[in-house]
């Protein structure tokens, strides 16, 4: 079973002056849903009968109109009924939203490890686990850079690391 992924589409360039007027549902960003909620089976212009170019597409789960919301959007959906509850960076290190337990944490990675079928599936000693604050370099773009920060910085939200050690 995989995920369907759901797109935003539109008819110019650039901009959504034909998505403006059109009666078809909406995302966020103006555009309209190719999938899901559908197209205006009428609309002049992203009916399949009215036969016209797409020229503008985005997944949904990039629409720029959406922010990034640390503490729904840090988990990582590896199969339809397996979601690790933290992101894994390209240098292995672990975020998850919040200030949890860190046992709880630590078997978490476990799992997460022996799912990926990881060399090393040891538990994480639990004093390599951190509570922390972070807070994104650009909060639309969830590839942005996550510094730690005080907790009353901008954008500052609290979060349990296992940085530099993995
Ligand atoms: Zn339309
Ligand atoms: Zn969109």
């Amino acid at each position: 079973m995989s995920e369907r992924i759901e797109y935003h589409m539109g008819r110019s360039f650039a901009g959504t002056r034909l998505e403006d007027g059109c009666p078809c549902p909406k995302a966020p960003c103006g555009l309209v849903l190719a999938t899901g909620l559908g197209v205006d089976r009428d609309c002049p212009e992203h009916s399949l009968a009215a036969g016209k170019t797409i020229r503008q597409t985005h997944r949904a789960d990039a629409c720029p109109a959406v922010r990034f919301n640390p503490a729904t959007d840090i988990y990582m959906q590896m199969t339809a009924d397996y979601r690790a509850p933290f992101w894994e960076d390209e240098n292995a290190f672990i975020t998850a939203y919040g200030h949890v337990d860190k046992d709880e944490l630590a078997r978490q990675v476990q799992e997460y490890d022996r799912h990926v079928g990881a060399d090393d599936t040891d538990l994480v000693p639990v004093e390599q686990i951190k509570h922390a604050w972070l807070r994104m370099e650009d909060p639309t773009d969830e590839e942005s850079l996550m510094h730690k920060c005080e907790p009353d910085a901008p954008g500052a939200f609290p979060a349990t690391t296992i940085w530099n050690v993995r």
